[in-house]
């Protein structure tokens, strides 16, 4: 079935108003940002909902990309195709030009959003990996008022996110810090598609010793897309191949992959191991201010 079940569609003007629209249609109503996500799923009737809020007309509000005091600050609008095109982003945390440059292909880029992305939920999204590397900050806004969630508790499961039905993903705030570098590594069948896996790691040097560690992972059911003890391990060590390696060995002992036509799960959870490993080796590099 390609076509998707009746709904009503209302069209947001403001932030205040695509939350009183989804106060007044119900829990049944959706958020629609670049629809492809969401449309295809309607199409499939994976998804009915009873009533779509178009955000589109919101890019002022939410599409915006900015550094706020020591805040890299990523709308929830913001289009694919521009955190690929971002300077500002990319000179503070280059795993988002990484990522993005393998995020699907131009037309699905042009129109997907950041905040469509983390709110889908995909288990094989790649921003939410990047983002729990980088250990962002959600900012949502409902009836209530304005909430922070750390990226890291935002997904509850495949397709489920702890916001409220009437909730609006406003943006995404990363801290900033010296001493820095990231990068994404992904391996597809081919070109556009989602990973087979992919890691991303964000990763603070004091001397060669590592300070600070995030590390993100996709398509291996990491839980929250991460791999806190691989980061534990990190902190303390010295930025080596073999520290590296050993994260990366940790990392694959806790993520949870499952065999699927994209491949086995031997197979998945050794390239979590070698994805984060090259992820950690870029990073360090990068940190060092040696392009990786
Ligand atoms: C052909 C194809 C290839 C793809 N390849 C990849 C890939 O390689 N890697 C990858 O990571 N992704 C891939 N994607 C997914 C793509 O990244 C997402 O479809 C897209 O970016 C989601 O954003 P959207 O704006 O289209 O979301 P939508 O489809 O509009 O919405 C998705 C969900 O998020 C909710 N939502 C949207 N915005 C908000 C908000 N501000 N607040 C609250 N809820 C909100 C919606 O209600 C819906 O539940 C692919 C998609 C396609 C069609």
């Amino acid at each position: 079935m390609q076509v998707p079940a009746p709904f009503t569609y209302e069209r947001a003007t403001s932030v205040e108003h695509a939350i009183e629209l989804l106060g007044q249609l119900g829990p049944e109503a959706r958020v629609v940002a670049g629809g492809h996500s969401l449309i295809p799923m309607m199409k499939l009737r994976l998804a009915r909902p009873d009533a779509l809020v178009d955000i589109n007309a919101l890019g002022a509000e939410l599409g915006q990309i900015r550094v706020d005091g020591t805040d890299l600050v990523i709308g929830a609008l913001t289009r694919h195709a521009d955190l690929l095109r971002s300077a500002v982003a990319g000179e503070h945390f280059p795993i988002f030009h990484d990522a993005e440059k393998v995020i699907a292909d131009p037309v699905v880029r042009n129109f997907g959003t950041v905040g469509g992305s983390l709110c889908q939920a995909d288990p094989a999204e790649d921003l939410s990996a990047v983002f729990a590397a980088v250990d962002a900050v959600a900012i949502a806004r409902g009836p209530g008022g304005v909430r922070q969630v750390p990226v890291r508790e935002l997904h509850v499961g495949p397709y489920e996110t702890v916001l409220a039905p009437d909730e609006l993903l406003l943006e995404l705030r990363v801290r900033i810090r010296p001493g820095g570098g990231s990068a994404y590594e992904k391996v597809e069948r081919r070109v556009g598609d989602y990973a087979v896996a992919a890691g991303g790691a964000a990763l603070w040097l004091d001397g060669d010793t590592v300070s600070g560690a995030g590390i993100g992972l996709t398509a291996v059911g990491a839980a929250h897309f991460a791999a806190p003890e691989a980061e534990a391990a990190l902190v303390g060590q010295p930025a080596t191949e073999e520290s590296f390696r050993a994260a990366g060995r940790i990392a694959a002992e806790h993520c949870n992959p499952t065999a699927d036509q994209r491949g086995p799960v031997d197979y998945k959870r050794h390239l979590a191991a070698e994805l984060t490993t090259r992820a950690l080796r870029r990073a360090a590099a990068r940190a060092r201010g040696q392009e990786a």
